[in-house]
Protein backbone atom coordinates (compact mmCIF):
# COMPACT_ATOMS: atom_id res chain seq x y z
CA UNK A 1 0.00 0.00 0.00
CA UNK A 2 0.74 3.45 -0.52
CA UNK A 3 2.05 6.05 2.04
CA UNK A 4 -1.72 8.17 1.44
CA UNK A 5 -3.73 5.07 2.39
CA UNK A 6 -1.58 3.35 5.33
CA UNK A 7 -1.57 6.57 6.74
CA UNK A 8 -5.53 5.88 6.71
CA UNK A 9 -6.15 2.53 7.86
CA UNK A 10 -3.67 1.71 10.15
CA UNK A 11 -5.12 0.28 13.40
CA UNK A 12 -4.69 0.47 17.20
CA UNK A 13 -2.56 -1.68 18.99
CA UNK A 14 -5.77 -3.08 20.89
CA UNK A 15 -9.41 -2.60 20.21
CA UNK A 16 -10.82 0.37 21.89
CA UNK A 17 -13.61 -0.30 24.31
CA UNK A 18 -16.28 1.78 22.69
CA UNK A 19 -15.14 1.04 18.73
CA UNK A 20 -13.97 4.74 18.85
CA UNK A 21 -13.14 5.19 14.66
CA UNK A 22 -10.60 7.86 16.11
CA UNK A 23 -8.40 7.46 18.20
CA UNK A 24 -9.35 9.06 21.65
CA UNK A 25 -7.04 11.20 23.55
CA UNK A 26 -5.88 8.94 26.40
CA UNK A 27 -5.63 12.20 28.92
CA UNK A 28 -3.92 10.56 32.25
CA UNK A 29 -0.67 10.34 33.94
CA UNK A 30 -0.66 6.27 34.94
CA UNK A 31 -2.44 3.24 34.40
CA UNK A 32 -3.41 0.83 37.24
CA UNK A 33 -2.22 -3.03 37.52
CA UNK A 34 -3.80 -6.07 38.98
CA UNK A 35 -1.06 -7.58 40.50
CA UNK A 36 2.71 -6.44 41.34
CA UNK A 37 4.16 -8.69 39.48
CA UNK A 38 2.30 -7.17 36.23
CA UNK A 39 3.87 -4.19 37.87
CA UNK A 40 7.48 -5.52 37.61
CA UNK A 41 7.15 -6.93 34.55
CA UNK A 42 6.06 -3.43 32.42
CA UNK A 43 8.26 -1.20 34.50
CA UNK A 44 11.25 -3.71 33.06
CA UNK A 45 9.86 -3.34 29.78
CA UNK A 46 9.52 -7.43 29.57
CA UNK A 47 5.71 -6.16 28.73
CA UNK A 48 3.94 -3.57 27.14
CA UNK A 49 1.86 -2.09 29.05
CA UNK A 50 1.97 1.68 29.63
CA UNK A 51 2.91 2.97 33.14
CA UNK A 52 3.60 6.64 32.76
CA UNK A 53 2.69 9.15 30.01
CA UNK A 54 5.73 10.76 29.95
CA UNK A 55 7.85 7.63 29.25
CA UNK A 56 4.67 6.01 26.77
CA UNK A 57 0.98 6.93 26.14
CA UNK A 58 -1.71 5.27 24.13
CA UNK A 59 -2.74 8.46 21.76
CA UNK A 60 1.21 8.96 21.30
CA UNK A 61 2.07 5.72 20.48
CA UNK A 62 -0.85 5.72 17.64
CA UNK A 63 0.65 8.73 16.14
CA UNK A 64 4.26 7.12 16.34
CA UNK A 65 2.95 3.83 14.78
CA UNK A 66 0.96 5.69 11.87
CA UNK A 67 3.97 8.23 11.44
CA UNK A 68 6.52 4.63 11.10
CA UNK A 69 3.36 2.90 8.80
CA UNK A 70 3.72 6.03 6.55
CA UNK A 71 7.32 6.55 6.46
CA UNK A 72 8.39 3.03 6.55
CA UNK A 73 10.96 4.26 9.35
CA UNK A 74 12.41 1.46 11.38
CA UNK A 75 11.01 3.80 13.87
CA UNK A 76 9.64 6.82 14.67
CA UNK A 77 9.48 8.91 18.45
CA UNK A 78 7.52 11.85 19.13
CA UNK A 79 8.33 14.60 21.02
CA UNK A 80 6.67 17.89 22.19
CA UNK A 81 8.37 19.80 19.44
CA UNK A 82 10.94 19.90 16.79
CA UNK A 83 13.85 21.02 18.43
CA UNK A 84 12.99 18.92 21.11
CA UNK A 85 13.49 15.70 18.47
CA UNK A 86 17.04 17.48 17.52
CA UNK A 87 17.96 18.32 21.13
CA UNK A 88 17.07 14.34 21.78
CA UNK A 89 19.19 13.48 18.67
CA UNK A 90 22.03 15.55 19.00
CA UNK A 91 22.39 14.67 22.91
CA UNK A 92 22.12 10.94 22.37
CA UNK A 93 24.65 10.91 19.68
CA UNK A 94 27.39 13.75 20.74
CA UNK A 95 29.66 13.57 23.77
CA UNK A 96 32.09 15.91 25.38
CA UNK A 97 35.30 15.52 23.08
CA UNK A 98 33.29 14.74 20.03
CA UNK A 99 32.72 16.85 16.88
CA UNK A 100 29.24 17.56 15.02
CA UNK A 101 30.05 18.55 11.51
CA UNK A 102 27.07 21.03 9.99
CA UNK A 103 26.70 23.88 7.92
CA UNK A 104 25.75 27.22 9.41
CA UNK A 105 22.66 27.28 7.27
CA UNK A 106 20.21 26.35 10.13
CA UNK A 107 17.10 26.93 12.00
CA UNK A 108 17.90 29.23 14.29
CA UNK A 109 17.78 27.71 17.67
CA UNK A 110 19.46 24.67 16.16
CA UNK A 111 22.21 26.87 15.09
CA UNK A 112 22.23 28.15 18.86
CA UNK A 113 21.82 24.80 20.05
CA UNK A 114 24.86 23.47 18.42
CA UNK A 115 27.04 26.35 18.72
CA UNK A 116 26.29 27.51 22.10
CA UNK A 117 24.27 25.17 24.19
CA UNK A 118 25.99 21.69 23.10
CA UNK A 119 29.63 23.66 22.98
CA UNK A 120 29.76 24.36 27.02
CA UNK A 121 29.15 21.04 27.13
CA UNK A 122 31.94 19.84 25.60
CA UNK A 123 31.03 18.88 22.12
CA UNK A 124 32.83 21.05 19.21
CA UNK A 125 30.46 22.70 16.51
CA UNK A 126 32.51 22.63 12.73
CA UNK A 127 30.44 24.60 10.45
CA UNK A 128 31.29 24.17 6.80
CA UNK A 129 30.47 24.29 3.39
CA UNK A 130 28.26 21.29 2.82
CA UNK A 131 27.64 21.57 -0.62
CA UNK A 132 31.36 21.35 -0.68
CA UNK A 133 31.90 17.63 -0.14
CA UNK A 134 35.58 17.71 -0.62
CA UNK A 135 35.77 20.55 2.19
CA UNK A 136 33.15 18.42 4.58
CA UNK A 137 35.03 14.82 4.01
CA UNK A 138 38.34 17.14 5.33
CA UNK A 139 36.48 18.14 8.37
CA UNK A 140 35.03 14.95 9.18
CA UNK A 141 37.47 12.69 11.98
CA UNK A 142 37.30 9.98 14.40
CA UNK A 143 36.13 12.74 16.84
CA UNK A 144 32.83 13.16 14.79
CA UNK A 145 29.49 11.99 15.96
CA UNK A 146 26.85 12.97 13.38
CA UNK A 147 27.27 15.08 10.52
CA UNK A 148 23.80 17.19 10.28
CA UNK A 149 21.96 19.54 8.06
CA UNK A 150 18.49 20.72 6.55
CA UNK A 151 17.62 19.19 3.30
CA UNK A 152 16.20 22.83 2.19
CA UNK A 153 17.66 25.69 4.27
CA UNK A 154 16.37 28.55 4.89
CA UNK A 155 15.97 31.42 4.16
CA UNK A 156 19.33 30.33 2.03
CA UNK A 157 17.12 28.06 -0.17
CA UNK A 158 20.79 25.34 -0.11
CA UNK A 159 19.98 22.06 -1.18
CA UNK A 160 22.83 19.49 -0.47
CA UNK A 161 23.09 16.29 -2.58
CA UNK A 162 22.41 13.82 0.19
CA UNK A 163 23.93 11.01 -2.22
CA UNK A 164 27.52 12.33 -2.48
CA UNK A 165 27.31 13.37 1.35
CA UNK A 166 26.23 9.93 2.54
CA UNK A 167 28.80 8.36 0.25
CA UNK A 168 31.09 10.23 2.48
CA UNK A 169 29.18 9.54 5.99
CA UNK A 170 29.69 5.44 5.30
CA UNK A 171 33.48 5.93 4.30
CA UNK A 172 34.19 7.83 7.55
CA UNK A 173 31.65 5.45 9.60
CA UNK A 174 29.58 8.72 10.93
CA UNK A 175 25.78 9.07 10.95
CA UNK A 176 23.90 11.38 8.40
CA UNK A 177 21.44 13.28 9.80
CA UNK A 178 18.76 15.43 8.16
CA UNK A 179 15.93 17.47 8.96
CA UNK A 180 13.46 16.90 7.09
CA UNK A 181 10.66 19.42 8.19
CA UNK A 182 10.24 21.37 4.77
CA UNK A 183 9.41 18.21 2.57
CA UNK A 184 7.40 15.49 4.02
CA UNK A 185 8.32 12.07 3.50
CA UNK A 186 4.96 11.48 1.49
CA UNK A 187 7.31 13.40 -1.23
CA UNK A 188 10.44 12.32 -0.32
CA UNK A 189 12.13 9.24 1.04
CA UNK A 190 14.83 10.49 2.67
CA UNK A 191 16.06 6.82 3.35
CA UNK A 192 16.65 6.64 -0.16
CA UNK A 193 19.18 8.87 -0.25
CA UNK A 194 21.60 7.85 2.75
CA UNK A 195 20.08 9.61 5.43
CA UNK A 196 19.89 7.66 8.57
CA UNK A 197 17.78 9.47 11.00
CA UNK A 198 15.21 11.83 9.95
CA UNK A 199 13.93 14.76 12.13
CA UNK A 200 10.81 16.27 11.36
CA UNK A 201 9.03 19.37 13.66
CA UNK A 202 5.52 18.05 13.44
CA UNK A 203 4.45 21.50 14.28
CA UNK A 204 4.50 22.34 10.30
CA UNK A 205 2.98 20.41 7.50
CA UNK A 206 2.01 17.45 9.56
CA UNK A 207 -0.18 19.53 12.87
CA UNK A 208 -2.48 20.24 9.72
CA UNK A 209 -2.52 24.09 9.92
CA UNK A 210 -0.07 24.91 12.94
CA UNK A 211 -2.74 23.27 15.32
CA UNK A 212 -0.54 22.32 17.89
CA UNK A 213 3.43 21.96 18.28
CA UNK A 214 5.58 18.42 17.96
CA UNK A 215 8.23 17.01 16.60
CA UNK A 216 9.13 13.48 15.52
CA UNK A 217 12.40 11.44 15.14
CA UNK A 218 12.53 8.57 11.74
CA UNK A 219 14.95 5.81 13.03
CA UNK A 220 16.40 4.43 9.38
CA UNK A 221 18.34 1.80 10.91
CA UNK A 222 20.87 1.48 7.86
CA UNK A 223 23.99 3.07 10.13
CA UNK A 224 26.25 0.52 11.88
CA UNK A 225 25.78 1.64 15.92
CA UNK A 226 28.92 -0.61 16.06
CA UNK A 227 30.78 2.55 14.86
CA UNK A 228 29.76 5.24 16.94
CA UNK A 229 31.98 5.44 20.06
CA UNK A 230 29.10 6.76 21.95
CA UNK A 231 26.61 4.35 21.28
CA UNK A 232 28.63 0.61 20.72
CA UNK A 233 28.30 -0.17 24.53
CA UNK A 234 23.97 0.34 24.13
CA UNK A 235 22.56 -3.38 24.11
CA UNK A 236 19.87 -2.60 21.95
CA UNK A 237 16.23 -3.59 22.51
CA UNK A 238 14.93 -6.40 20.70
CA UNK A 239 13.86 -5.24 17.01
CA UNK A 240 15.37 -2.12 17.77
CA UNK A 241 18.63 0.25 16.93
CA UNK A 242 21.02 0.86 19.52
CA UNK A 243 20.26 4.37 18.56
CA UNK A 244 16.69 4.03 19.20
CA UNK A 245 17.06 2.33 22.42
CA UNK A 246 19.56 4.91 24.20
CA UNK A 247 16.48 7.75 22.89
CA UNK A 248 13.29 6.01 24.49
CA UNK A 249 15.17 3.96 27.09
CA UNK A 250 17.46 7.07 28.00
CA UNK A 251 17.46 10.43 26.55
CA UNK A 252 13.22 10.77 25.82
CA UNK A 253 12.25 10.16 29.46
CA UNK A 254 15.29 12.25 31.00
CA UNK A 255 14.36 15.13 29.21
CA UNK A 256 10.76 14.85 29.90
CA UNK A 257 10.08 16.72 26.17
CA UNK A 258 7.12 14.08 25.63
CA UNK A 259 4.33 15.26 23.58
CA UNK A 260 1.51 15.34 24.86
CA UNK A 261 -1.55 13.70 23.63
CA UNK A 262 -3.64 16.36 22.63
CA UNK A 263 -1.33 17.23 20.44
CA UNK A 264 -0.81 13.51 18.80
CA UNK A 265 -4.78 13.21 18.44
CA UNK A 266 -4.27 16.78 16.45
CA UNK A 267 -1.75 15.45 14.10
CA UNK A 268 -2.93 12.11 13.69
CA UNK A 269 -5.68 14.07 12.09
CA UNK A 270 -3.29 16.46 10.54
CA UNK A 271 -1.53 13.26 8.91
CA UNK A 272 -4.72 12.19 7.11
CA UNK A 273 -4.65 15.08 4.79
CA UNK A 274 -0.71 15.99 4.76
CA UNK A 275 -0.06 14.39 1.10
CA UNK A 276 -3.14 16.37 -0.36
CA UNK A 277 -2.18 19.74 1.54
CA UNK A 278 1.50 19.83 0.47
CA UNK A 279 0.82 18.89 -3.24
CA UNK A 280 -1.88 22.11 -3.00
CA UNK A 281 0.67 24.29 -1.32
CA UNK A 282 3.77 23.39 -3.57
CA UNK A 283 1.93 24.21 -7.23
CA UNK A 284 1.01 27.20 -5.41
CA UNK A 285 4.22 27.98 -3.99
CA UNK A 286 5.54 27.56 -7.30
CA UNK A 287 3.53 29.74 -9.16
CA UNK A 288 3.19 32.52 -6.80
CA UNK A 289 7.21 32.64 -6.67
CA UNK A 290 7.12 32.61 -10.65
CA UNK A 291 4.51 35.56 -10.92
CA UNK A 292 6.13 37.22 -8.34
CA UNK A 293 9.79 37.40 -10.37
CA UNK A 294 7.68 39.95 -12.39
CA UNK A 295 6.63 42.35 -10.32
CA UNK A 296 8.68 45.62 -9.72
CA UNK A 297 10.83 46.17 -6.98
CA UNK A 298 11.48 42.29 -6.65
CA UNK A 299 15.48 42.21 -7.07
CA UNK A 300 14.86 38.50 -7.14
CA UNK A 301 13.23 34.97 -6.52
CA UNK A 302 14.64 32.79 -4.30
CA UNK A 303 12.96 29.24 -5.47
CA UNK A 304 15.12 25.68 -5.63
CA UNK A 305 12.37 24.61 -8.13
CA UNK A 306 13.09 27.26 -10.88
CA UNK A 307 15.97 26.23 -13.45
CA UNK A 308 18.33 28.49 -13.05
CA UNK A 309 18.75 28.31 -9.30
CA UNK A 310 22.19 27.25 -8.26
CA UNK A 311 20.72 23.66 -6.52
CA UNK A 312 18.28 23.10 -9.16
CA UNK A 313 19.51 20.01 -10.59
CA UNK A 314 20.09 18.59 -7.25
CA UNK A 315 16.76 19.67 -5.73
CA UNK A 316 14.59 18.25 -8.50
CA UNK A 317 16.77 14.62 -8.82
CA UNK A 318 15.40 14.58 -4.50
CA UNK A 319 11.88 16.23 -4.46
CA UNK A 320 11.02 15.91 -8.57
CA UNK A 321 8.08 18.81 -8.98
CA UNK A 322 7.49 19.27 -5.19
CA UNK A 323 10.58 21.08 -3.28
CA UNK A 324 8.50 22.52 -0.87
CA UNK A 325 5.75 25.55 -0.38
CA UNK A 326 8.44 27.80 0.54
CA UNK A 327 9.80 30.67 -1.06
CA UNK A 328 12.05 33.97 -0.63
CA UNK A 329 12.41 37.34 -2.61
CA UNK A 330 14.77 40.30 -2.37
CA UNK A 331 13.64 43.83 -2.07
CA UNK A 332 15.77 46.36 -2.31
CA UNK A 333 16.38 47.34 1.28
CA UNK A 334 15.38 46.27 4.98
CA UNK A 335 13.08 49.65 4.75
CA UNK A 336 11.66 48.55 1.71
CA UNK A 337 10.90 44.91 3.20
CA UNK A 338 9.36 46.43 6.12
CA UNK A 339 7.20 48.67 4.16
CA UNK A 340 5.95 45.50 1.82
CA UNK A 341 4.96 43.39 5.16
CA UNK A 342 3.07 46.23 6.97
CA UNK A 343 1.00 46.26 3.70
CA UNK A 344 0.00 43.23 3.20
CA UNK A 345 -3.83 42.63 3.54
CA UNK A 346 -4.62 39.19 2.97
CA UNK A 347 -0.92 37.68 4.00
CA UNK A 348 -0.53 37.31 7.42
CA UNK A 349 2.43 38.59 9.25
CA UNK A 350 3.74 35.94 11.10
CA UNK A 351 6.62 33.12 11.97
CA UNK A 352 5.99 29.34 11.05
CA UNK A 353 6.14 27.42 8.23
CA UNK A 354 3.02 25.32 6.51
CA UNK A 355 0.12 26.80 8.29
CA UNK A 356 -2.87 26.65 5.98
CA UNK A 357 -3.02 30.19 5.79
CA UNK A 358 0.03 32.14 4.14
CA UNK A 359 2.80 34.45 5.81
CA UNK A 360 5.17 36.24 5.41
CA UNK A 361 8.37 37.42 7.53
CA UNK A 362 11.47 38.95 7.45
CA UNK A 363 14.05 36.97 8.94
CA UNK A 364 17.27 38.87 9.91
CA UNK A 365 15.04 41.08 12.37
CA UNK A 366 13.03 38.16 13.84
CA UNK A 367 13.93 34.40 13.35
CA UNK A 368 17.76 35.55 12.99
CA UNK A 369 17.01 38.92 14.76
CA UNK A 370 19.03 38.31 18.64
CA UNK A 371 22.30 37.05 16.46
CA UNK A 372 25.36 39.57 15.95
CA UNK A 373 25.52 40.86 12.31
CA UNK A 374 28.68 39.13 12.13
CA UNK A 375 26.71 35.97 12.97
CA UNK A 376 24.21 36.47 10.44
CA UNK A 377 26.71 37.22 7.69
CA UNK A 378 27.88 33.97 8.83
CA UNK A 379 24.46 32.23 8.23
CA UNK A 380 23.77 34.62 5.08
CA UNK A 381 20.56 35.67 6.58
CA UNK A 382 20.01 39.23 4.53
CA UNK A 383 18.15 42.07 5.87
CA UNK A 384 16.98 42.24 1.69
CA UNK A 385 15.53 39.23 2.16
CA UNK A 386 11.48 37.66 3.19
CA UNK A 387 10.40 34.87 3.38
CA UNK A 388 7.03 33.35 2.06
CA UNK A 389 5.72 30.24 3.54
CA UNK A 390 2.78 29.01 1.17
CA UNK A 391 -0.58 27.95 2.70
CA UNK A 392 -3.87 26.76 0.67
CA UNK A 393 -5.64 29.92 -0.96
CA UNK A 394 -5.92 31.74 -4.30
CA UNK A 395 -2.80 31.38 -6.05
CA UNK A 396 -4.41 35.03 -7.92
CA UNK A 397 -5.36 36.30 -4.72
CA UNK A 398 -2.39 35.71 -2.94
CA UNK A 399 -0.65 37.30 -5.57
CA UNK A 400 -2.77 40.57 -5.96
CA UNK A 401 -1.85 41.12 -2.30
CA UNK A 402 1.96 40.90 -3.35
CA UNK A 403 0.98 43.06 -6.10
CA UNK A 404 -1.44 45.92 -4.22
CA UNK A 405 1.11 45.98 -1.33
CA UNK A 406 4.51 46.61 -3.90
CA UNK A 407 2.28 49.63 -5.27
C1 LIG B 1 10.31 25.03 12.97
C2 LIG B 1 11.52 24.27 12.65
C3 LIG B 1 12.23 23.61 13.66
C4 LIG B 1 11.84 23.66 15.11
O1 LIG B 1 10.59 23.06 15.32
P1 LIG B 1 9.65 23.45 16.58
O2 LIG B 1 8.51 22.48 16.44
O3 LIG B 1 9.26 24.88 16.42
O4 LIG B 1 10.46 23.22 17.81
C5 LIG B 1 13.37 22.91 13.29
N1 LIG B 1 13.77 22.85 12.01
C6 LIG B 1 13.11 23.47 11.01
C7 LIG B 1 13.59 23.35 9.62
C8 LIG B 1 11.96 24.20 11.29
O5 LIG B 1 11.31 24.84 10.32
Amino acid sequence: MKAETKILHAHYPLEDPYGALNMPVYHTVAYEFQTAAQMELAFTGKSPEHVYSRITNPTVQYFEQRVKAASGAADAIAFNSGMAAIANVLIATARAGGNIVTSPHLFGNTFSLIAYTLKDFGVEPRFVDLTNIEETAGQIDENTCVVFLEVITNPQMEVVDLKALSQVCREKGVPLVADTTVVPFTAFRAADFGVDVEIVSSTKYISGGATSLGGLVLDHDSFDWQRSPKLRAVVASPGASAFSTKIRREIHRNLGACMTPYAAQAQINGLETLALRYERATRTCRELAARMRELPGVVSVNYPGFEGHPCHATSLSQFGEFPGAMFTFDLASREACFQLIDRLQLIRRATNLFDNKTLAIHPASTIFGTFTEETRQQMEVSQQTIRISVGLEDVTDLFDDFKQALA
